[in-house]
């Protein structure tokens, strides 16, 4: 049998970890998350973003993310553990129209302290949609993500609703708009539907959980 390249044994190796997260925890408070060991990265985007569908797309699992949405856990930061080190963790999708300004006020303050204390966060990805880039909302959300300081890779989400040519343009015109907040933003196209830009973001993920290992 022929040997598997190095590059794709990697990144079936990158998906198999992911594979195996399963849901572990869910915080409303910073005080109710897990341990602060191993690594952690976090998912940010608004509502209907297409955030759950990612989670379930990265990890190859149907059902997975859909936890996240029963009643109660909406507006709280969801773990999933992977046989690793490993966790992703599900925050409160921003811009959710049935949230209350009360509600609202509680979800910054758990993200403000989770963000500021979490020793195993290793980066976001944060969601945007492709077709509408850069609305209000994700300028308040990029003012108030300059506060910290932790790499953030945006994932320009429902990528297959435009050509490949437009979403270069998207792509570029994002990382323009938020260098200013995030100097160092890294930017991808994604399609959870049709699988545009998985690998990509696998490797992403790899940095940031290797951290420079060989
Ligand atoms: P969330 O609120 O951010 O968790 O969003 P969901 O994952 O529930 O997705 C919201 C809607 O977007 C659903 O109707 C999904 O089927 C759709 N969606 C999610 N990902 C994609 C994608 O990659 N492409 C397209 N075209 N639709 C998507």
């Amino acid at each position: 049998m022929a040997d598997i390249p190095p590059q794709q044994s990697f990144l079936t190796q990158i998906g198999r970890l992911l594979h195996s997260a399963a849901f572990l925890t869910t915080a409303v408070k910073y005080i109710h998350c897990p341990p602060d060991e191993g690594a952690e990265i976090t998912f940010i985007g608004r509502s209907n973003v297409g955030k759950s569908t990612a989670i379930n797309c990265l990890t190859q699992q149907t059902q997975l993310a859909r936890k996240s949405k029963t009643p109660g856990r909406t507006q709280a930061l969801n773990f999933f553990q992977t046989s690793g080190e490993l966790r992703f963790v599900d925050l409160p999708g921003y811009g959710y129209s049935q949230a209350t300004k009360h509600a609202e006020a509680q979800w910054a303050q758990t993200l403000a302290e989770y963000f500021k204390k979490r020793q195993s966060l290793r980066g976001s990805l944060w969601l945007i949609d492709i077709r509408h880039p850069m609305t209000k909302l994700d300028y308040v959300m990029a003012e108030w993500l300059m506060q910290f300081d932790f790499p953030v890779h945006i994932l320009l989400a429902k990528a297959d609703k435009i050509s490949r040519g437009e979403g270069l343009q998207v792509e570029q015109n994002v990382r323009k708009a938020l260098r200013p907040y995030l100097p160092n933003v890294t930017t991808q196209r994604f399609s959870s539907l049709k699988l545009i830009g998985i690998d990509e973001c696998f490797k992403q993920i790899s940095n940031w959980i290797y951290d420079g290992e060989e």
